[in-house]
């Protein structure tokens, strides 16, 4: 590049003379007017300056979207060796919840149920813990930001445990270990401590960064504690959800009424799913016909961090299945129709595949 007069410059950079003359002032160079040659290398250092200030601006703009995304509740999911509290602890929730509400109101099963502390919301699974999970994770959906893992204090980590840690690790989700049944004269947390050591996870109390909270979830002892970990790992994760956003979630659990039809339960990870708006989950597409949530209550609408069940499916969507909002019918049973296809042919292939590789081994 040759030497450029100011004004030309100012216009290559879609800029006014006189910003680029105050950016120039800032850069303590001399000039008459913007008419004014600059050597090559002052041009060079304006264009990289406004580069960087591009970049900046860009990702201060970036950030601030973000930040404008209101924050959601964490999502949990309690895993565990069988027998070591897992449904215990989600009574224990729950029961807490509930009595938090006037006698007499009921609860209904919609796949998750929300606790409410002065710290903040805790979305808890309860489609039976560990097994949904499995299934929810194997089909591609990611549902929960942390994993529980209990721990019978009285035994220590067992084969389940050590899957369930698998899991968590494999899902991406933060994991709590919550020492359980601390209640029990034969609990030894140390116990705890050292099988966690023996798979390389070092609890905070050794000086690691593995939360291991002692918990009963008999007498509720710990368990604020417990929340309130929770609370602080989600606020470090910064989750944020978007209930402006297209609704989008995971089928948590779905069945057929005799009556009522087919019933979903799903969990809107963003967004706000409505009533009549349509959606497709897997193979199947469905119009949003009723919602209800835990506390029994019909709803119009639900966003980030809801777990509603759900009428209006035209088939049994699986747990585990995406689901999204699509405009229309039209669309939502081309997006359907598409996936049944791509299905079918992609079995067709994998039959020619096997029918080849066995011909391979005949050969
Ligand atoms: P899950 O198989 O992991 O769901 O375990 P459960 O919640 O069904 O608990 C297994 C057994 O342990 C049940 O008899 C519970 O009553 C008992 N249990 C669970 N948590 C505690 C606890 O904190 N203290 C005591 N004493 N018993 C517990
Ligand atoms: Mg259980």
């Amino acid at each position: 590049m040759a030497k450029i007069r100011i004004y030309q410059l100012a216009k290559e950079l879609e800029m006014s003379n006189d910003e680029l003359l105050k950016i120039l002032d800032d850069m303590g160079v001399t000039y008459k007017s913007h008419a004014s040659t600059l050597e090559e290398d002052t041009a060079l250092a304006v264009k990289e300056l406004i580069g960087e200030q591009k970049v900046a601006e860009a990702a201060r703009k970036a950030e601030e979207a973000r930040k404008s995304i209101p924050h959601r509740p964490p999502v949990v999911v309690i895993m565990g060796h069988v027998d070591h509290g897992k449904t215990s602890l989600l009574d224990y929730l729950r029961k807490s919840r509930i009595a938090e509400k006037e006698a007499g109101g009921i609860t209904q099963h919609v796949g998750a149920f929300e606790v409410k502390t002065p710290g903040g919301t805790v979305v808890f699974i309860d489609t039976p813990g560990h097994e949904a999970f499995t299934t929810i994770r194997q089909r591609g959906a990611k549902v929960a930001d942390i994993a529980v893992i209990v721990i019978a204090a009285t035994e220590g980590v067992m084969p389940q445990t050590k899957e369930a840690i698998a899991h968590a690790k494999a899902s991406g989700a933060k994991i709590i270990f919550a020492a359980n049944k601390m209640d029990l004269p034969g609990a030894d947390i140390n116990k705890v401590y050292q099988d966690l050591m023996q798979l390389g996870l070092v609890p905070v109390a050794y000086g690691g960064d593995v939360e291991v909270l002692p918990i009963s979830a008999k007498t509720g002892q710990g368990v604020a504690d417990l929340l309130e970990t929770i609370l602080l790992m989600a606020e470090l994760e910064d989750l944020r959800a978007d209930p402006k956003a297209e609704a989008q979630g995971v089928i948590l659990e779905a069945r057929v009424d005799k009556q009522a039809g087919v019933l979903a339960s799903l969990l809107v990870q963003q967004g706000t799913l409505r009533i009549g708006d349509y959606v497709v989950a897997g193979e199947c597409w469905g119009k949003i016909k009723a919602m209800s949530d835990a506390e029994g209550n019909r709803r119009t609408e639900a966003g980030p961090g809801s777990a509603v069940q759900v009428l209006g499916f035209s088939e049994l969507p699986s747990a585990g299945d995406t689901f999204t909002w699509v405009p229309d019918q039209v669309a939502a049973k081309e997006i359907t129709e598409e996936r049944i296809e791509e299905r079918k042919a992609s079995e067709a292939r994998g039959d020619l595949q096997r029918a080849r590789s066995l011909a391979d081994l005949m050969r």
